[in-house]
C-alpha cells in the first residue's frame, strides 16, 4: 500500500493534474469509458445487485454523465481566480482566490450503487486537480473488477489507481497519509475512517446513512402519498441511504395506507414480485439475516416472505410499531416499512428530535403551517424534501 500511495503522490507532484486542459481531457475520457463500455459497467452492476439495466442505467449511469457535462460546463470558470476586496493587511498585495488541488485523495466506496457512488467522488476529485486512490466496495465485486479493469484504460495510471479489497486492505490503506479522504458507508466505519484520518489530521467527507422518518399530515392526498413513499422505499429493495425508513401517521390513518402502499406495490412489481425485473435482491447473506431479526415479534400488515437462496425479501409494513424495539434502533436499510403510530405533528417532531439526526426527512400535508416545526430539526440535515401533496406522479 504505501509503495501505491507513494507511486501516486509522485505522479501529484509532478504537477501534470493541475493544468485544466488536462483535467478536461481526463473527465472527457471518463465519459467515453462511460458510453464505450457501457454494456460492460451495466452487466456488473446488474449482477451485484440483480437489478434490470434499465434501472442501472437511470440509477447510476445516467447522474455519472450529468455530472461529467456539469463539470466540463462550469469547471473553467470555477478554476479561475477572483479577486477579493483589500483591507488593511493586504492593501499593499494583489489580493485573489484561487482554489488548489488538495493532493492525494483516497475515494472508500459503498455497494448499494457501486459505481455512481465511486465515480461521482472521482469526477469532482479529477476536476479538483487532485491525485485519486479509489477503494471500490467488496460487496458489489463486479462491479470494482470492472472498474479496476477500465479505469486505468482510460485514465492516466499514475494519477488515478484502482485498490481492490475488504477490511484488511482498507484498515492498511487508512494509515497512509493522504490529503482527503471520501468515504460512503455505515456509521461505525464512518468512525473508524475518522479516527485513522485524525492521526494525519486528514480532512474527510463523511457519507453516512441514518433513519429517515416521514410525517403523514391527516390533511394529504394519500394516493400521491402511497406512490412517492412506495417508489423511495422499494426502489433498490430499500438499499437506498435516502430511503423512507419508517412512518409516522396518526393511528387512523394506518389501514389506509397500508391498502395503498400494497395496491401501488402490486401496480409497480406486478401479483408475482420475485418475477418482476425491477424488483432487486438483498446485496448478501449477513444483510438478509440481519434484515429478517428486525421482522421478529412485529405485526406484518403485508409482505414478509423471503427466499433465502435467492436472498429475496418481499416489500413489507408493518404496524403499530413499538419504537422500543429493534426495528427502530438502526437503519433498516431494506424493504421493511414500519408505521409508528403517533397523536399529531408535535409528538411526530419530538420523536424525532429525541433521536439520532436523519439523513433526510419527508414531510407530506397540504397544510403549508406544518412543516413550520420541522425547522427545529433540520439542522445539518443533509437533505429536507417537503414533499407536500401536488398532483405530479
Ligand atoms: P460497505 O460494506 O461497502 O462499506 C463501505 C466501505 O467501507 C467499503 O469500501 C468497505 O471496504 C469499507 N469498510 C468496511 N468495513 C471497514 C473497516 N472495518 N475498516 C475500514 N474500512 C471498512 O457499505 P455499507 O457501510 O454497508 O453501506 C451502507 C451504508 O452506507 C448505509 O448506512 C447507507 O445509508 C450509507 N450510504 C450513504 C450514502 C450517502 O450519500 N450519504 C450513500 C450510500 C450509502
Amino acid at each position: 500500500m504505501e509503495r501505491e500511495v507513494r507511486r501516486v503522490r509522485q505522479a501529484f507532484l509532478s504537477s501534470r493534474s493541475r493544468p485544466l486542459r488536462f483535467r478536461l481531457q481526463q473527465l472527457e475520457a471518463l465519459r467515453r469509458m462511460v458510453q464505450e463500455r457501457e454494456k460492460d459497467i451495466l452487466a456488473a452492476i446488474a449482477a451485484d445487485l440483480c437489478k434490470s439495466e434499465f434501472n442501472v442505467y437511470s440509477q447510476e449511469v445516467i447522474t455519472v454523465l450529468g455530472e461529467i457535462d456539469f463539470m466540463l460546463e462550469n469547471l473553467p470558470e470555477w478554476v479561475t481566480a477572483k479577486p477579493v476586496k483589500k483591507n488593511v493587511l493586504t492593501m499593499l498585495d494583489e489580493a485573489y482566490i484561487q482554489p488548489q488541488p488538495l493532493g492525494v485523495v483516497l475515494i472508500i466506496g459503498a455497494w448499494n450503487y457501486p459505481f455512481v457512488l465511486t465515480i461521482q467522488p472521482l469526477i469532482g476529485a479529477i476536476a479538483a486537480g487532485n491525485a485519486v486512490i479509489i477503494k471500490p466496495s467488496e460487496l458489489s465485486e463486479n462491479t470494482a473488477k470492472i472498474l479496476a479493469k477500465l479505469l486505468p484504460q482510460y485514465l492516466d495510471q499514475d494519477l488515478y489507481i484502482v485498490i481492490n479489497g475488504g477490511v484488511e486492505e482498507t484498515t492498511e490503506l487508512l494509515k497512509q497519509r493522504f490529503d482527503h479522504i471520501f468515504y460512503t458507508g455505515n456509521t461505525a466505519v464512518g468512525k473508524i475512517v475518522m479516527e485513522a484520518a485524525a492521526k494525519h489530521l486528514t480532512p474527510v467527507t463523511l457519507e453516512l446513512g441514518g433513519k429517515s422518518p416521514c410525517y403523514i399530515d391527516k390533511d394529504s392526498d394519500l394516493d400521491i402519498v402511497c406512490r412517492r413513499i412506495t417508489w423511495g422505499k422499494y426502489m433498490n429493495c430499500g438499499q437506498t441511504c435516502i430511503a423512507p425508513d419508517y412512518i409516522l401517521c396518526e393511528a387512523s390513518l394506518q389501514n389506509q395506507i397500508v391498502w395503498k402502499i400494497k395496491e401501488t406495490v402490486k401496480e409497480f412489481y406486478g401479483e408475482n414480485i420475485k418475477e418482476s425485473p425491477d424488483y432487486e435482491r438483498i446485496i448478501n447473506l449477513r444483510h438478509f439475516k440481519r434484515i429478517l431479526s428486525l421482522l421478529e415479534g412485529q405485526k406484518i400488515a403485508f409482505g414478509g416472505e423471503t427466499d433465502e437462496a435467492t436472498r429475496y425479501i418481499a416489500p413489507t409494513v408493518l404496524t403499530d410499531v413499538d419504537p422500543k424495539t429493534k426495528v427502530m434502533q438502526e437503519e433498516i436499510f431494506g424493504p421493511i416499512l414500519p408505521i409508528v403510530p403517533v397523536k399529531n405533528v408535535d409528538e411526530a417532531i419530538n420523536f424525532i428530535n429525541e433521536r439520532e439526526k436523519p439523513l433526510a426527512l419527508y414531510v407530506f400535508s397540504h397544510n403549508h403551517k406544518v412543516p413550520v416545526g420541522w425547522e427545529l430539526i433540520t439542522e445539518n440535515i443533509v437533505l429536507i424534501l417537503f414533499l407536500i401533496s401536488v398532483p405530479v406522479y
